[in-house]
């Protein structure tokens, strides 16, 4: 999957972390280790890049073994080991790291970074969806954008409804809509279903 992608769906899985800045960049890391030195190659020679994936002949050796390293449930395995041995825990914001892996074993075609998620010791991979396929695209920020309208204005609950407003739960007014912002698309839609 693309690194932005990647960010978007790693704060909206672990929005709750104490940390949701670091949950971003953690999740969006496995890719921009590998790519950051390759782009600045790339910026230095001027050459210009296209929105997808680049063609694989223009990527260095050290990019592919750099990115197998990051890709691998093997390596974040020791890694996390290490954490936890140090510090007795594993924050939260860290999970954003496996779970970029788990979603390019199944976002990457044979043809293009395959997720080898064994690597070292296995170069064992799963041939993919095809990340930068126009449907798939579609798809996935389709979700993303369906997501996060859901994270930017949560159905509000009959309780949150009365505690905003503070009103007795038992008696809001038929129809009732308050004037807080974030909340007032959904009261139409929670009065529709309440009626229906
Ligand atoms: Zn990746």
């Amino acid at each position: 999957m693309d690194v932005f992608a990647h960010g978007l769906w790693s704060y909206a899985i672990l929005r709750k972390s104490k940390a949701p800045g670091l949950v971003i960049v953690t999740g969006m890391l496995p890719d921009l280790i590998p790519f950051i030195p390759y782009f600045i190659h790339i910026c230095i020679k001027g050459i210009k890049l296209k929105f997808g994936p680049p063609p694989l002949e223009s990527i260095p050796n050290y990019v592919f073994t750099a990115y197998n390293l990051t890709h691998s449930l093997v390596i974040i395995t020791l890694i996390f080991g290490l954490i936890f041995i140090l510090t007795r825990e594993i924050p939260l914001f860290l999970w954003a790291w496996p779970i970029h892996i788990a979603m390019d074993i199944l976002t990457h075609a044979k043809a293009f970074f395959p997720t080898k998620f064994l690597y070292p010791l296995s170069e064992f991979h799963i041939n993919g969806i095809n990340w930068g396929a126009r449907w798939f695209m579609i798809i996935n920020y389709g979700s993303l954008l369906l997501i996060y309208f859901v994270i930017l204005y949560p159905v509000p609950t009959q309780k949150a409804l009365t505690v905003k407003s503070g009103m007795n739960a038992n008696k809001i007014p038929e129809g009732y809509i308050p004037n807080a912002t974030p909340v007032k698309a959904w009261y139409g839609v929670y009065w529709k279903f309440k009626r229906s």
